[in-house]
């Protein structure tokens, strides 16, 4: 086992230009070292679930995002009309933190998912 990216890393939440939110993830190599959870501003909370085949999705705002690939510890999820409708909205987190999205769709959210 060798471990070369030793590099350390701050992710700001994707809020933090517009509303100067001081929230961070700190990593260092492929470990998340330190979480500062200081929102000024609700959270975009992002509710974690599973789809009925077992795929892990990512509910914001009513639109559901399917998980895509993860690089190193961010993961991009993309929304679920992205083949569909070529929508580009998509999601990156990392530990579950959102730092960095682009939800603008191009079409209404879906309505069946009252059961989440
Ligand atoms: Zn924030
Ligand atoms: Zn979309």
């Amino acid at each position: 086992m060798k471990v070369q990216r030793d590099e350390k890393k701050i992710w700001r939440c994707s809020r933090y230009n517009t509303m100067k939110c001081r929230s961070t993830v700190t990593t260092h190599g492929e470990v998340v070292v330190l979480i500062k959870n200081e929102h000024n501003h609700p959270p975009p909370s992002p509710v974690f679930n599973r789809s009925l085949s077992g795929a892990p999705i990512l509910i914001l705002n009513g639109y559901r995002f399917g998980y895509h690939i993860k690089s190193g510890l961010k993961t991009r999820w993309r929304c679920g009309s992205a083949r569909h409708k070529k929508c580009k909205a998509h999601v990156y987190t990392v530990d579950d933190i959102i730092v960095k999205c682009q939800t603008e769709h191009n079409h209404d959210p879906p309505k069946t998912y009252s059961n989440f």
